[in-house]
């Protein structure tokens, strides 16, 4: 497969952006090689500038469910941009989608729009602080809630650990109030509270990992974090910009009834455009302005072309399409599984749901459990593995630290592809070399 046109894209993009992306994991840094620049996509796939076509595995890093291009989603779009793209009044489409995510997901009754998973968690975690008036955020190792200064943050070792800027522009002051536990560890969430209760504004959580691969709550976790936040008046976030509207129609919620006082989402909901949003309990969303005093705006908040999208998708995303999601996602974990068995690959392919990640591990029989557990993987094995997929015509995540998201248009041609594909991806990771 050529990559010819990519590579001079790349060369003229590295020029006027920063590394040549937009956002840092497109870049391929971490399995090395030329980013594909895409041109087009359809259903399960995607064409790049040299006309090559693959499978799709990331689906945008997981909004794309139904696909790419799905009729119902660009006639949408199509329909709400012929009647103007910005009013910056209240629209009937915002208050649609609202109702949407408020019909999903039963602990959330208000929501408010904004325009990217990292202000959803920005804003989420102003509105906990302001409401409970305390400093304090909880966070875990290995999860991912955005760019927020606050909450980028690395896992430093122990349990109290203080956070130190894992980005340099992120300053003391910012990280100071900000501690990161780690995962699946409610010993050391409880030594936190005893510690500091009175300090806790929030936990906040993915609700299942996503974003060191796929890493679920143990049985009982999200349950009794709950229960702690509340016996020490701290409020529990459950970040499902990954998980909500993809695991199930409720997200996280869905698979595992705990509420929590407040919710973030993005990715499925926007239908592939800009758009997020934070909610939970009215009385809680009620301190935002101009109900309340907390602070929170945007002037593309809610915009009509990403709202129309993003609605387009939930009302196509019904039961059928979790199933196919479902079916998708266990089709491809068999496929995985056996491809790198016949090649005598160490690994464990691990599920959150229908999310999905491949854990080239000895342990094979014990679950990743949190990120020291991810780091403890043969992850040198990846970067061969991914570019055998991608030669084969399969687009998996450039990274061993990210899941893999399925769509319900992977058929049974998509498959073929994929099935074909992994038995020299397995074969190129069984000959992968530490520090090669
Ligand atoms: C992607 C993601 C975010 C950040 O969303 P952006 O739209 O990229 O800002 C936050 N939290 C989780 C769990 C995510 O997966």
């Amino acid at each position: 497969m050529s990559a010819t046109e990519s590579s001079r894209l790349f060369d003229r993009a590295s020029a006027v952006i920063p590394g040549g992306v937009n956002s840092p994991v497109r870049a391929f840094r971490a399995v090395g090689g030329t980013p594909r620049f895409m041109v087009a996509a359809a259903g399960p796939y995607l064409w790049d500038a040299d006309g090559n076509r693959y499978v799709d595995l990331v689906s945008s890093w997981g909004p794309m469910i139904l696909g790419h291009a799905h009729p119902a989603v660009v006639d949408a779009v199509r329909t709400t941009a012929t009647r103007g793209l910005s009013f910056g009044t209240p629209t009937i489409g915002e208050v649609e989608l609202a109702e949407e995510i408020v019909r999903r997901v039963p602990p959330v009754e208000q929501v408010r729009l904004v325009n990217s998973g990292t202000e959803a968690t920005m804003s989420a975690i102003r509105l906990a602080r302001g409401v409970t008036g305390r400093p304090v955020v909880v966070k875990f190792a290995g999860h991912y809630h955005g760019h927020v200064d606050a909450l980028l943050v690395a896992a430093g070792s122990g349990v109290a650990t203080f956070g130190l800027p894992s980005s340099p522009g992120v300053t003391g002051a910012q990280a100071a109030d900000t501690i990161v536990a780690p995962y699946n560890d409610l010993d050391a969430v409880r030594a936190l509270f005893t510690e500091r209760g009175t300090e806790i504004a929030a936990v906040i959580a993915e609700a299942a990992a996503g974003n060191m691969g796929a890493v679920p709550p143990d049985p009982g976790f999200n349950a009794a974090l709950r229960e702690l936040c509340h016996a020490h008046g701290a409020l529990l976030i459950l970040d499902e910009v990954m998980t909500g509207f993809r695991v199930s129609a409720a997200g996280w919620f869905g698979l595992e009834r705990v509420s929590a006082d407040l919710y973030t989402f993005g990715k499925v909901m926007s239908g592939g455009l800009p758009a997020a949003a934070f909610g939970g309990a009215a009385e809680l969303m009620a301190y935002l302005a101009p109900a309340g005093p907390v602070y929170q705006a945007g002037t593309l908040s809610g915009n009509p072309v990403a709202v129309a999208a993003g609605l387009a998708t939930l009302r196509a995303a019904d039961q059928e399409v979790y199933a196919r999601l479902d079916a998708a996602a266990t089709r491809l974990a068999g496929l995985l599984d056996q491809a790198l068995e016949a090649e005598g690959v160490p690994h464990l392919v691990q599920t959150a749901g229908s999310l999905l990640s491949v854990f080239f591990t000895d342990t094979t029989t014990a679950a990743v459990r949190n990120y020291a557990g991810v780091h403890a993987t043969q992850t040198w094995r990846f970067p061969a593995f991914f570019h055998a997929l991608l030669a084969c015509g399969v687009y998996a995540p450039p990274s061993a630290f990210e899941s893999w998201f399925v769509s319900a248009a992977l058929d049974t041609e998509a498959f073929e592809v994929v099935a074909a594909a992994l038995p020299h991806a397995a074969r190129a990771a069984a000959q992968a070399r530490e520090g090669a």
